[in-house]
């Protein structure tokens, strides 16, 4: 394997294990997303690293579209994410395409439980969640209290495993769509392209 191959492997274990225990974590509390929801994909803040886009770069140069890609990236003045396949009239319903390859954020986001100022557990829940599942929102508010440090999963602490893969270009965050482009120019170093 190649270093890029090798790299890409250790991001995609990661990638699969962040989602399975904040997946987990989410049916836990109950504030699963809600079905066919996509509306936070519309969201012009949404950040990743160079380094969390690497699969989907090296899956781009795989399907031979990364040029493609790069080229329409380049190209679009669309603030929000590029990869976002809106399904429903007002954007709000939708899938994204890049499923599999998705970066960090997209497999946290939903809810999750963080420190706030004082170390005491909190919860940060999408507006969505909040709306629609106003009762098991409270009630995972209070359930939160009664767990320790160890038994929840915590975003921040992946990101360090992920950015400690590599921090030189795993530590700055950008705009998604320009953090695709960095990681596609980054990846075709590889490729000789
Ligand atoms: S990568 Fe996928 S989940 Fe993440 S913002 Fe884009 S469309 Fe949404
Ligand atoms: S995090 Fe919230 S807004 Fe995003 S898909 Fe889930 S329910 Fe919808």
């Amino acid at each position: 394997m190649t270093e890029l191959e090798v790299l890409n492997q250790q991001l995609l274990d990661y990638f699969s294990g962040v989602e399975r225990v904040f997946s987990e974590q989410q049916k836990t509390l109950n504030l699963a997303c809600l079905s066919g929801c996509g509306s936070c994909c519309l969201n012009p803040d949404v950040t990743a690293t160079l380094l969390e886009m690497i699969p989907i770069a090296i899956h781009l140069f795989q399907q031979g579209q990364a040029e493609q890609i790069y080229k329409a990236l380049s190209e679009t003045s669309q603030k929000n994410c590029f990869f976002y396949a809106p399904e429903s009239k007002d954007g709000e319903q939708g899938r994204c395409s890049i499923y599999f390859h998705r970066p960090l954020l997209c497999r946290i986001f939903g809810a999750f439980p963080r420190r706030d100022k004082w170390n005491n557990n909190e919860l940060s829940v999408c507006k969505k969640i909040k709306q629609e599942r106003t009762i098991a929102y409270e009630v995972a508010i209070n359930n939160l209290r009664n767990f320790s440090f160890d038994e929840l999963a915590w975003a921040h602490t992946w990101k360090l495993k992920v950015m400690n893969l590599r921090p030189d270009i795993g530590t700055e965050e950008f705009p998604i769509n320009f953090a695709t482009i960095q990681a596609i120019t980054f990846t075709a170093l590889y490729y000789r392209v």
